[in-house]
């Protein structure tokens, strides 16, 4: 392996501030920022770490595709080996077995079957590319595995190699224009809305890829829903730059932030799981996220704060 550079060191270390400012805040959410803190940070560090040439050729775009919502990369358009997905698996198991011991056995199985082969890593990383839950779920069960867990796991190994691409595949012309809640790029639902500068330009941030582009200010990006009547937001009075973002006709949700008079270091990628808070009001009230999130996937997996924690 290279060595690493320092940046990537420093992208490692803005997650951990970012968590530990979480903490701080939010003491309830304390157990689950520690959960998750050196999963996040090695990700981190596997998404740097790869060489500057690692890179992620631009497929050609066909801008009146695009207009109509086919997003510009299909499951084989990411360049990731197998000998990619059994590297980020060994190190990033280790991890979760430590941080989530109340399924540390199963994640160990997932663990073993990645990496003796019983489970094909090719083939599973295509139907999450794809987004084809369900046909994973039926190779897991072969496998005798936890579906639920080997999604996770091979997620989490994915994402830091589809980050990059996405990431390599910035700035987007200009002239194309996306009209979709869904993302550009994977085509993967968002798992943060955001507003941004004077005039509160909203903006989605994909729980895959991490993209962030721009959506209606008044829609549901799960079903397009514009009718304000069925569109309600959320929030604590105490973080009223916080809020959740729900349907009524779809029941889905969206955890938001309002960066417009926010100077201060948001990492958007952390950012929603000091929102948690905001998840959990959501599902009381019968709504059920519109993107899986680490936190919201793991379940019973993880210890989630017994009480209101902005209380
Ligand atoms: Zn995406
Ligand atoms: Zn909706």
């Amino acid at each position: 392996m290279a060595e690493m550079e320092p940046s990537a060191k420093e992208a490692a270390q803005r997650v951990r501030d970012a968590l530990g400012r979480i903490r701080e805040e939010l003491p309830a959410i304390a157990g689950l920022a520690d959960a998750f803190e050196d999963l996040l940070s090695e990700r981190t560090l596997l998404r740097e770490e790869l060489p500057a040439d690692w890179d992620f050729t631009m497929p050609d775009i066909d801008p009146d595709q695009f207009r109509q919502g086919v997003p510009i990369a299909g499951p084989e358009s990411f360049p990731v080996s197998t000998e990619h997905l059994r590297g980020a698996v060994e190190r990033l198991a280790p991890i979760m077995e430590r941080s989530f011991p109340k399924v540390k056995d199963s994640l160990a199985a997932v663990k073993a079957a990645v990496l003796d082969g019983a489970l094909e890593l090719d083939k599973a990383a295509k139907l999450l590319l794809a987004g084809d839950f369900d046909k994973l779920a039926v190779m897991a069960d072969e496998a005798k595995l936890d579906a639920g867990l080997a999604s996770f796991m091979l997620g989490q190994a994915l994402k830091p190699y589809v980050e990059r691409c996405a990431r390599s595949l910035m700035p987007l012309p200009e002239s194309l224009q996306w009209l979709k809640g869904y993302c550009p790029i994977c085509g993967s639902w968002p798992s943060l809305s955001f507003l941004l500068g004077q005039g509160g330009q909203r903006r989605l941030k994909c729980s895959f890829c991490g993209h962030e582009y721009r959506f209606m200010r008044t829609a549901c990006p799960f079903c397009e829903n514009v009718d304000h009547e069925s569109l309600e937001y959320f929030y604590s009075e105490d973080r009223n730059h916080e809020r959740v973002e729900v349907c009524h006709k779809c029941k889905k949700y969206v955890v938001a932030l309002d960066l417009r008079d926010r100077s201060d270091d948001v990492l958007l990628e952390v950012a929603p799981l000091g929102l948690i808070y905001l998840d959990m009001l959501a599902q009381e009230k019968g709504f059920s996220p519109g993107a899986l999130t680490e936190w919201n996937v793991l379940g019973e997996a993880i210890s989630r704060p017994s009480e209101d924690p902005v209380q």
